[in-house]
């Protein structure tokens, strides 16, 4: 591959391992140039991390033009291949979309108007790898965070949707159920005994009656209501006209006036 790190050579210009002097890191193309724990690393992996390296590396590789380059200028530009290195690490920076990275007047030194210094250029393309490297570990960093956060974010059926369910229903909790609606049923059928309504919704009023919500209005009702709704239980049938007590306090009853006649059942 043409990216990867050229073939070493040991000092006696025999073959040794292909990734001599390279960065202890897997994969890594940079030379092993800083010291890290008893190994050689680069200036990346130096700070880096030990856990994220292998992201490291990657994002060292997404700029194979720069990271080239720096290794053409730690290499070469001793040798007498350099200035055939120097050119083709420019072309290779044009031609990748990092002509901001050229050698250019911000590596000349002010004692030498017009020549660019190789080393201060060299800290330059490192620089850029390094903030690049540094970039990419916050935005992982960052992505990481939300993404716990999300983890730790409560299911819907948490505490807060309960206690804003809550909330919503509390104004109605105060509200005394009414059952109204089924002594309105046995007006009704009391008034037009033809026309009576269907079983099930006749069952649902009488669960509605003998409710402790319908027990109160029975308590609350006068005689001649009362006498209404047992004619209308009279029609339904069964047992149905029991609901509808005369005024005897039953337990669930509301209390009710002392002395009042009492009409056997
Ligand atoms: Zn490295």
């Amino acid at each position: 591959m043409s990216d990867e790190a050229e073939t070493a050579t040991d000092s006696a210009g025999g073959e040794c391992d292909p990734r001599w002097g390279l960065c202890v890191c897997p994969g890594c193309p940079l030379l092993g140039t800083l010291g890290r724990g008893g190994e050689w690393v680069c200036f990346c992996h130096f700070d880096a991390d030990w856990g994220a390296r292998d992201f490291v590396t990657a994002v060292i590789r997404r700029h194979f033009a720069v990271y080239r380059a720096v290794l053409d200028v730690r290499r070469g530009f001793v040798s007498e291949r350099w200035p055939q290195a120097y050119r083709e690490a420019q072309q290779r920076l044009i031609e990748s979309g990092y002509a901001d990275l050229l050698p250019d007047a911000r590596d000349v030194s002010p004692y030498r108007p017009g020549h660019p210094i190789v080393q201060q250029w060299l800290a330059r393309l490192e620089r850029f790898l390094r903030d690049a490297v540094r970039a990419a570990l916050r935005e992982r960093m960052a992505d990481a965070a939300a993404n716990s956060s999300i983890a730790k974010r409560p299911p819907p059926s948490s505490r807060d949707c309960v206690a804003r369910m809550r909330a919503t229903l509390a104004p109605l909790a105060h509200r005394a159920p009414s059952a109204k609606w089924a002594f309105d049923l046995l007006d009704g059928i009391a008034a037009r005994p033809a026309n009576a309504p269907s079983p099930e919704a006749v069952r649902i009023a009488l669960d509605a009656i003998s409710s402790p919500a319908g027990r109160a209005y029975i308590a609350n009702a006068t005689d001649e209501q009362r006498g209404r709704w047992r004619a209308a239980l009279g029609i339904i049938g069964g047992g149905a006209a029991g609901l509808i007590p005369s005024r005897v306090p039953g337990e669930d009853d509301e209390p009710v006036e002392v002395g009042v006649q009492h009409d056997p059942v």
